[in-house]
């Protein structure tokens, strides 16, 4: 087992390792106390690994609610987070509850959402299933629900009191889901490790190194710019068009095969500007290609520059495009929006 110490407001750990379900209740009560412990997860989680999540809290001394959504994107939305607050007060849970989210990254931004706000803000620990939120969405505090205007447009900063990534629930993770969590290593790859970049295209991934070094990288941007006002901004390599592309498709593409496009497409159009070399481009898109994600989108260049333009990195008439350098260093552009679709159009999209 790995264990990745995060320094922010709140300071935690991040387990990563085989196992870590059977010990969960211990692990969290050891952290928060034992007291009311409400699980969300949702529908194809659940059934998987709820109950054991269940047993081991009850086992700590734990009273526990439980709340299921319905799995997917769709119920990132003020709605479904509506009914997880009023499930919460409705079972009397007071500011000593602790909020456990048991699955992908939209669970965990739902229910971290819920806990910064239920009463005034709970803690809350992430039990991250998919690849996705292991190696990204379940570390760093930010929560949110999706907006019909955009993604991501209502949230929260509120750190986990733990956050325990039990390597076995990857087990039961369909295909597409591995591909998507997989979209995130290679970005942060291109982001921070020419090392690990080289490991992926040479097929050496031991999953438990991997996303305990991913966390690394994000544990080390969260510690300089927990809110997001400068250097975090990089995370977002490959969001500005990967957001747009997600909306775009009617949230049909994974977040994952989203940024996938959007990463390709940035490092395209730094190629063409003479920002990295021609070969950085090219082993970007090899990479995420040979890994089974897309990496162009018949979606209109015009639709996406429309919805990349109502995401909420765009301030004033200006954006942040974070560029690759060569893989492993990336910088951060500060564009006018208008320029926008002259990147697009450099990076190969119609
Ligand atoms: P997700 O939560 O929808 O999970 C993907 C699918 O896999 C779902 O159908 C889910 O039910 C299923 N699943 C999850 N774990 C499983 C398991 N062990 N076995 C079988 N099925 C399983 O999506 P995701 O890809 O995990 O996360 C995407 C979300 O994360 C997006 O909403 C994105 O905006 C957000 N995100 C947040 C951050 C952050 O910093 N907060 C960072 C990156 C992404």
């Amino acid at each position: 087992m790995r264990t990745i110490h995060v320094t922010a407001s709140r300071d935690y750990d991040v387990l990563v390792g085989p196992g870590l379900l059977d010990v969960c209740g211990a692990r969290i009560a050891a952290v928060t106390g034992a007291g009311a412990a409400a699980l969300v997860s949702d529908t194809h989680v659940a059934p998987l690994y709820a109950q054991k999540v269940r047993a081991g809290l009850e086992g700590a001394g734990f009273r526990v609610t439980e709340h299921v959504i319905p799995a997917g994107e769709g119920s990132k939305n003020l709605a479904v987070w509506g009914e997880l607050l009023e499930h919460l007060a409705s079972e009397r849970l007071g500011r000593d509850a602790v909020v456990v989210a048991l699955g992908g990254g939209v669970v965990g931004d739902l229910a971290g959402f819920a806990a910064a706000v239920y009463q005034r803000g709970v803690r809350f620990v992430q039990m991250p299933t998919s690849l996705l939120a292991a190696v990204d969405a379940s570390v760093g505090g930010k929560t949110a629900v999706d907006l019909p205007s955009g993604k991501n447009l209502a949230g929260s900063f509120h750190q986990p009191s733990l956050v325990l990534c039990d390597t076995d629930a990857l087990a039961t993770l369909p295909p597409l889901q591995i591909r998507s969590g997989m979209a995130e290593v290679i970005k942060t790859a291109v982001l921070f490790s020419e090392e690990l970049f080289s490991r992926l295209e040479r097929g050496e991934v031991d999953e438990e190194e991997t996303i305990a070094e991913c966390v690394g990288f994000k544990r080390d941007v969260v510690a300089a710019d927990e809110f997001d006002t400068g250097e975090r901004a990089k995370l977002n390599l490959g969001h500005t068009v990967g957001h747009a592309v997600e909306k775009c498709s009617g949230y049909a593409l994974t977040h994952g095969e989203a940024v996938s496009v959007g990463l390709a497409t940035v490092a395209r159009a730094a190629a063409v500007r003479g920002i990295c070399a021609p070969e950085t481009a090219w082993r970007v898109a090899a990479l995420l290609e040979k890994t089974g994600l897309p990496v162009s989108t018949d979606i209109p260049a015009a639709a996406l520059l429309e919805a990349a333009l109502s995401d909420k990195k765009r301030r004033g008439d200006t954006l942040s495009l974070i560029v690759p350098e060569a893989i492993g260093r990336c910088r951060i552009e500060r564009i006018p929006a208008a320029e926008l679709m002259g990147w697009m159009r450099d990076g190969g999209l119609q």
